[in-house]
Formats: structure tokens, sequence, C-alpha cells
């Protein structure tokens, strides 16, 4: 009842106050009088009930839309109400710091990616070639308009199937992505960039990653590379990080000589010899395969014949990854591994005496060799005068434990032209 005199009062107030408007200074008096008073007085709570609460939020709304000095006073009476815990607002990053570069920021777990897209930034020519490359799944046009493509990005993010690998959307693509990296980390003039666009859209074995989940540095690394070029339609990544391996087979029981040739984007070494150079030497050592393992000459109609299987370097990139093998899986426990052993590798390696060109990797007779052969040696001549010295430029680290950790980059500046 009393709720109901006072709204009816109020109301009977407005009607008045509408029909007579008294002196501007009148309405600031009683503003503060109705907060006070009934909303929010500050002894207890709100003393209007359900039917003047609405009469007293309609009188607030007459006051102040017809005088600006009772909007006023309305903000006066309301800012003592708010209690503020400091800006919510994030301060905007600082500029490019001193050193010239740019940071990417961690989305959680994703220094996988960041110390790995940084070491791609640092590589002369890469970011060139990255950019001038048209991204043939863009819509024509937009690869040169980097407000339509974000435009685009925008879109694909909010509205993308979850596809993995060979998606065609415009935009969310692994070149796009790693275009609109190493564009930032080029231009941005603040310290950091959020790649959140690249944590949105990028795939691993056909999967979205999730950013608050570690991937091994590695494989990131392969599947950019691989993903990159697919959408290129050219070695791209690959012209800086690809060599080949030349497997041999070869037995003294039988003329016969098994060769194959693979791909390569890093060196998979294990870290137990304890140096680079003694894990090349192990690398390269080969493995007899004899008894139950005897290998089964196809030319000998199958016959199963003691041989030795080795691994050369038939081509080396122009950039050389080494891979060292630290992590590994304990299938009993169901749990990752990792070795800490100390590895020491030096600041310049010859990778000469791993080549398939280098003395003694090849046992052909030269009294039998036919123009094949001779083709072969040729190549192999050329495969030599290739640059095979390589200039430690760069260090990707993974410190703490297999399942929690944190992967960074050491990176060294080159002087131009130099690729290490
Ligand atoms: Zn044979």
């Amino acid at each position: 009842e009393e709720d109901a005199l006072l709204a009816g009062h109020l109301r009977l107030l407005a009607a008045a106050w509408q029909a007579d408007p008294p002196d501007p200074s009148a309405g600031e008096r009683l503003l503060p009088q109705l907060i006070g008073a009934f909303l929010m007085p500050a002894d207890s709570h709100c003393r209007a009930g359900p039917l003047s609460r609405p009469a007293i939020y309609d009188l607030l709304l007459q006051l102040c839309a017809s005088n600006c000095r009772c909007l006023r006073a309305l903000s006066l009476a309301l800012r003592p109400l708010h209690r503020i815990h400091g800006w919510e607002v994030p301060a905007p990053p600082e500029p490019r710091g001193q050193c010239g570069l740019v940071g990417l920021k961690n989305g959680g777990a994703t220094c996988y990616m960041n110390s790995v897209l940084q070491q791609l930034f640092m590589v002369p020519g890469l970011a060139a070639a990255v950019l001038s490359t048209p991204d043939p799944t863009a819509t024509a046009g937009d690869e040169q308009n980097t407000a339509t493509a974000a435009t685009t990005v925008a879109t694909a993010a909010s509205g993308s199937s979850v596809d993995g690998g060979g998606s065609s959307e415009s935009g969310d693509g692994a070149l796009y992505q790693l275009q609109l990296v190493l564009a930032h980390l080029l231009e941005l003039q603040q310290q950091y960039y959020v790649p959140d666009q690249l944590w949105a859209n990028f795939s691993l074995w056909g999967e979205k990653v999730n950013p608050r989940e570690q991937q091994d540095a590695f494989a990131f690394f392969q599947a950019l590379i691989d993903q990159t070029d697919e959408q290129a339609k050219r070695p791209l990544l690959s012209a800086f990080f690809r060599g080949r391996f030349k497997h041999l087979i070869e037995s003294e029981q039988c003329e016969h000589r098994c060769e194959l040739e693979e791909d390569f984007y890093g060196l998979h070494l294990p870290v137990q010899s304890g140096s680079l150079e003694a894990a090349l030497h192990a690398f390269v050592r080969g493995e007899t395969m004899q008894a139950d393992n005897a290998y089964s000459c196809e030319r000998c109609g199958n016959r199963k014949v003691t041989a030795l299987r080795r691994t050369r370097i038939a081509s080396l990139p122009p950039v050389l990854c080494f891979h060292l093998k630290r992590f590994d899986y304990d299938w009993l426990r169901g749990q990752p591994l990792k070795s800490d052993l100390y590895f020491s590798f030096p600041r310049r390696v010859e990778l000469g005496p791993f080549m398939a060109s280098a003395a003694g990797a090849s046992s052909g007779d030269s009294a039998s060799d036919g123009p094949q052969q001779q083709q072969q040696k040729e190549q192999e001549m050329q495969e030599q005068q290739q640059p095979s010295n390589y200039n430690l430029v760069g260090v990707v680290i993974h410190s703490g434990k297999a399942s929690a950790g944190h992967y960074y980059s050491l990176v060294r500046e080159r002087r131009p032209g130099e690729l290490g």
C-alpha cells in the first residue's frame, strides 16, 4: 500500500512538473534526494517497491531529458556508488623495442610455434619469398589488399568449417597465416604481435591446434613447410630447408646395389652420442643386415644376402636443421619422456664427410663404369661443389619436462646474404 501511495505521488509530481516546469535548479535538488532516499539509500536496501521504482526511474528520465544540469547531478550522485578497482581495459602494447624486433604473444602454450616462427623470420630472404607469393586460395585481388584480406580472415574464423589440412577457404590456410605473421614481424610498430589467427586456423595432423596444448616444435616446423608449400604450389619453404638422403644397401655376396633417395627437413639425431660430430658419425656408420634380418636381393631372385645398409646425404639445403631427439614416450607408463643428456655442438660444422659423394662412400669399380655411373659421378661431383660448411645461426630450446615446459629461441642476426 505504501509503495502504491509513493508511486502515485511520484506520477502526480511528474505530471505537474511537465505541465508547469519549476526553476531548473529545483530538479538538481530533487534528484539526489530521489536516489539517496528511495533508490539507493546509503544505510539500507532500496526503499522503493515494485510500483514506485519504475515511477522513480521515469521521473529521473523526465528530469534529465529536459535539463542537462540534472544529468550532471545524476552522474555526480551515482559516481560515489561505483567502486572502481582499476581499469579493466588493457594498456596498449609498448612500441617496438630498441632492438628493432617484434615479439610474438604466447597463447598459453604456443611457444613451440613462436620459437620456430622467429627462426624463420630471421632466415635472410625467407620473409620476402613468402610475402611475394600469391595465395592461390585467396580470391582475386585479395592478396594485394590487406584490409580486404583481414576482413576475409575474420569471416573465415567465425564461420569456417573445422576440417583440417586441405581447407580451401580464403585466409585460413597456412601460407596466408605465415604471411600475416611475417608481415607483422616486419612492419608492426608495437612490442609484440598476437598471432591469434594462426592459433584459430592452424592444423597439426588434421586437427585444429589448441593454443593451450604444447606440441613438438619440429612437428610444427615440418607441418608448416608441408602446408605452406602445398598452398604455394611450389617449393617455397622447402627451397630453404629441404635436403635429400641417399639410402644405400650393398652386399659383398652379390654385385647389386640398391639406392633410394628421400627428402629431409632435418637430420634427426639421438642425443645419447653426446656430441653432434659423434651423432653424425653414428648416423652414417650403417647397419649390417644379416641372419634373420638379411637383405633379400630382388635382382638375385630374392636371395637372402648379408648386406650393409647406410645413409648418406645426397644434397644439402641452404639452411640445415638438426633435430635432437630428446623426446620419447614410455608406452608402459603412458608418459612422455625427455632426455636431459648433455649434447655439444660446434659453431661451425663441415658436412662434406657425410655426403654420398664423399671418398669411400661409393664402392663402384671404375673399370665397370657404364654411362649411368658416369652420369652419377658427374652429379656427385656437382654436389660436392655445393658448400657443405654450416655456421650455427639459431637454436630452438625446450626447457622443462616433456609434459610441461617452455620453448624459446636463440637466433643470430645474419649479415645480408648470409644464410648459415
Ligand atoms: Zn643381388
